[in-house]
């Protein structure tokens, strides 16, 4: 059987590098054609060059041609939700509609949809 997304969030915060912060989150991030790439949170001593787990995990799937995004898990022990910027990005390649799933470490889980979350977004739409 193969793991959930929560299994995989969870995994890939076990790989953050946060010498900083000490936070460790995971995302697990499916695309529409059912792949699915894990990201962990990357700190860097700039500051400014730390990438949260949820946006490596989507550039991963981007930088792979899945440009569609179907759900996301992200995973901290204190259940951290998504940053605005992480929240900007997902809107870059998926529907309001998008599964956004918070785990924590007691196992608890809130489900949203992205717009339930960023319900202002700015979109690829507004460009047109
Ligand atoms: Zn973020």
């Amino acid at each position: 059987m193969s793991k959930t997304l929560r299994e995989l969030a969870m995994d890939a915060a076990t790989r953050a590098h946060s010498p900083y912060s000490k936070a460790k989150v995971g995302a697990a991030v499916e695309t529409d054609s059912g792949k699915v790439y894990q990201g962990c949170n990357v700190e860097n001593s700039s500051f400014g060059g730390t990438i949260c787990a949820e946006r490596v995990a989507i550039l991963k799937a981007v930088s792979e041609g899945q440009k569609k995004l179907a759900r996301i898990y992200v995973y901290t022990v204190d259940g951290w939700p998504p940053c605005g910027l992480c929240l900007q990005v997902m809107t870059e390649f998926a529907d309001p509609g998008l599964e956004v799933t918070i785990g924590d470490g007691a196992g608890k889980e809130t489900r949203r949809t992205l717009g339930d979350l960023l319900p202002m977004a700015f979109t690829p739409g507004h460009l047109k």
